[in-house]
């Protein structure tokens, strides 16, 4: 999928669906007494057990997702609780992805009960989209199991989509588009919108913006500034049909791997020289493809064992040299914790950094980052001259070690860099 445009695309369409209930229809479906009854289904089924997914009937009756069981059944005597069985769920889950994608090449599972589905290519094939909702409902009962429910939203972009798939709960089919939005958001809260809590709702009240309505029409600046952050922006392109919830890169990670010969590891730096070409090769690739990375994965083996962890930069992220600070950073904290030795040491036999969650680079750039901007365009440039000139042209001064420029470095843009990291993309 590629919608993360900031561009108005008023041609792009999206089906969100969501199962009703998932857990305890799929507990229903499997067990014809189960039907028509209000269940809970716990993680354990103790006094004090909580309820992670009543049934239609039990919600009827009151029964809330985070109830006790021992509260559940004062309140609804006859409630039949049920422990979890998420193979079953698994098992249904495949199921319905495997119908969807029978419509549409870009479904996107969000958790085991939703689905986001990308009709923007498919406009032409289906031209009464709530007849394919319909379609498809019927055929989850015919194929899947007849017990299933769910709710279905289609809408110009995912977040609405989303929000169209609440709006009427089960077996809803709601259709959100420029014509009746207003209508739609005309009847909401702000915390009524998937995202929204109550402290942000407080903060968007601060600055005069008091309703979903509002919200939409703000300018984007001030809800900036109301939610102190880019997701201000996010908020503002949503409610105005541009896609920032979905993008091509969904699924991509990029991971660059060496391994490290034992006349290499006999000096650390060496090994983190390497370390910066990973990172170097990782960053290349991502002012390729104009994006930057939410997440950091690191992984490292030893002659006796292997480290690996998470790291999360609190901003999207695309230099090397910063990528390679965080990961140091990682270590040492957590060296620090067990007391181990330094982990960047001489008894590395392999080095993997991988980036992954990625935002595209026009939008991370209009709206978070005044203040680096031009550093991202510098880089850009950068590699563009190098791709024009050659690349052991212009260096930047962190990639040479010891007056030697790093070999990646001269690789860059032949098939060199493929044989010496190991580069795979999701
Ligand atoms: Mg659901």
């Amino acid at each position: 999928m590629n919608q993360n445009r900031i561009s108005k695309d008023g041609q792009a369409l999206v089906l969100f669906i969501d199962m009703n209930s998932f857990f305890a229809s799929c507990e229903q479906q499997d067990n014809y007494w189960l039907r028509g009854r209000p269940i809970g289904v716990c993680v354990y089924t103790g006094q004090y057990g909580c309820i992670i997914a009543p049934s239609i009937e039990a919600k009827k009756r009151g029964i809330k997702t985070g109830m006790r069981l021992n509260e559940a059944i004062r309140i609804c005597p006859e409630l039949v609780p049920l422990e979890t069985n998420p193979d079953r769920y698994r098992g249904y889950h495949v199921k319905i992805i495997k119908i969807l994608k029978r419509y549409a090449e870009d479904v996107i599972p969000k958790s085991i009960d939703e689905a986001v589905v990308n009709l923007t290519n498919y406009k032409l094939i289906y031209d009464d989209v709530s007849e394919l909702a319909k379609k498809i409902k019927k055929d989850i009962n015919r194929e899947v199991g007849d017990w299933l429910k769910c709710s279905i939203g289609i809408a110009p972009n995912a977040f609405l989509a989303k929000l169209a798939s609440g709006i009427k709960k089960p077996d809803g089919l709601t259709i959100i588009n420029e014509q009746n939005i207003d209508e739609v958001l005309g009847r909401l809260q702000l915390v009524d919108l998937p995202g929204i809590s109550s402290n942000m709702a407080w903060r968007l009240q601060k600055h005069g913006i008091n309703n979903p309505i509002q919200l939409r029409y703000a300018q984007p600046e001030k809800v900036k500034n109301a939610c102190q952050s880019v997701v201000g922006l996010y908020w503002h392109y949503r409610l105005n049909f541009s896609e920032v919830d979905l993008s091509t890169h969904d699924y991509k990670s990029m991971q660059a791997m060496r391994q490290i010969s034992a006349s290499q590891r006999e000096n650390v730096e060496q090994v983190e020289a390497i370390l910066l070409t990973l990172c170097t090769t990782l960053e290349k690739r991502m002012v390729r493809q104009n994006v930057l990375a939410n997440d950091i994965s690191v992984s490292i083996r030893y002659e006796d064992g292997r480290w690996g962890d998470m790291i999360k930069p609190g901003a999207p992220i695309q230099e090397a040299t910063e990528i390679l600070r965080l990961i140091k950073l990682k270590m040492k904290q957590s060296a620090l914790r067990s007391g181990s030795e330094s982990l960047l040491n001489n008894k590395i036999t392999s080095l993997g950094v991988g980036v992954f969650n990625f935002v595209d680079g026009d939008l991370a750039q209009f709206n978070m980052f005044e203040n680096t901007l031009r550093k991202d365009n510098l880089r850009k440039l950068v590699y563009d001259i190098k791709s024009k000139f050659g690349n052991d042209k212009l260096v930047k001064a962190v990639e040479l070690t010891n007056g030697k420029v790093l070999k990646d470095v001269i690789g860059f843009g032949s098939v060199k860099d493929l044989d010496e990291d190991y580069i795979m993309q999701l």
